[in-house]
């Protein structure tokens, strides 16, 4: 039985505050989050001038995880548990924030310094109850370790982020099972990708335009699919999709800003601990790695 698209959602491009462009499918109104994933932002692609780039400097999360995953460009993190990485396209960043960490979020300075061209995505996963107050961690995931894949026809090409698919597995590790793919599609693909019952499952495109269960989205869109077993992808173009699963949580979601816990008091919590400096703070006196030039 194939999962059929249930809900098709269209995001915009928009350029929030001194000029980074996003595209968000959720949240949005209406649609609050797509269980167990609480944000999807598409950064660019955008064409930054020298100077141009900017990024997210310090501030907190608890509660769940950020993953952020380069296509082009190079991104930098540094936290306040003393994680420290530069990503360029291809390469996974997965930092489960857990009970709290305050980071930083930025081009690499050679991005900032000389300009070019940045795409990428940010996925917000939520952690269970039971795993929110866990020790934060980070995993960082070069592209040469990123498992790919195609279908004998060679038409259709999967990464495999997180979770299994056409036989290749990744190696983060999630707290729940998660499925993170991502699927490049020539003219004439077609194919059925299995995935576990038990996952919810949501395919944003990015790129050109993908048929999933016979309705064809367009760049920009995301789809909520309904129960099945296999999820019938056919591209009639390129197209480019992220397929992502997960077992819902089906736990309350109560959020304030970078906290994401289940009860108001969780969140005055949260808040009271990273004013108190509980989150503690970046060590912005250690240089960056790789930019020891
Ligand atoms: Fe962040």
């Amino acid at each position: 039985m194939f999962r059929e698209v249930v809900q098709v959602i269209t995001s915009h491009r928009q350029t929030e505050g001194g000029g980074f462009v996003v595209r968000r499918p959720f949240p949005t109104p209406g649609f609050a989050h797509a269980d167990p994933f609480l944000l999807l932002d598409e950064m660019g692609p955008v064409e930054y001038r020298p100077g141009e780039a900017i990024g997210a400097p310090d501030h907190p999360h608890r509660g769940f995880e950020t993953v952020t995953y380069v296509l082009e460009g190079e991104a930098e993190h540094a936290d306040s548990a003393g994680h420290r990485g530069r990503i360029g396209p291809g390469d996974v960043q997965w930092m489960t924030a857990g009970r709290g960490v305050v980071h930083a979020e930025m081009p690499s300075r050679v991005m900032h310094e000389r300009g070019g061209r940045m795409h990428g995505f940010q996925l917000w996963v939520n952690l269970p109850a039971r795993d929110k107050m866990v020790p934060p961690r980070y995993q960082e995931i070069p592209s040469s370790s990123i498992p790919s894949a195609s279908t004998p026809d060679g038409l259709a090409t999967v990464r495999v982020i997180a979770g299994e698919a056409l036989g290749a597995r990744a190696q983060i590790e999630t707290r729940t099972p998660i499925g993170y793919q991502h699927w490049r599609f020539e003219a004439g693909a077609a194919l059925e990708v299995p995935l576990p019952r038990a996952h919810a499952a949501y395919v944003y495109v990015f790129d050109g335009s993908v048929a999933v269960a016979g309705r064809t989205l367009q760049a920009g869109q995301f789809a909520v699919l309904g129960a099945g077993d296999t999820v019938p992808f056919a591209a009639s173009d390129l197209g480019q999709a992220l397929l992502l699963s997960g077992i819902p949580l089906g736990e309350p979601v109560v959020q304030y800003g970078p906290f994401v816990m289940n009860t108001a008091h969780e969140i005055e919590q949260a808040i009271l601990d990273y004013r108190a400096g509980r989150l503690g703070a970046i060590d912005h006196a250690e240089p960056p790695q790789g930019e020891h030039t």
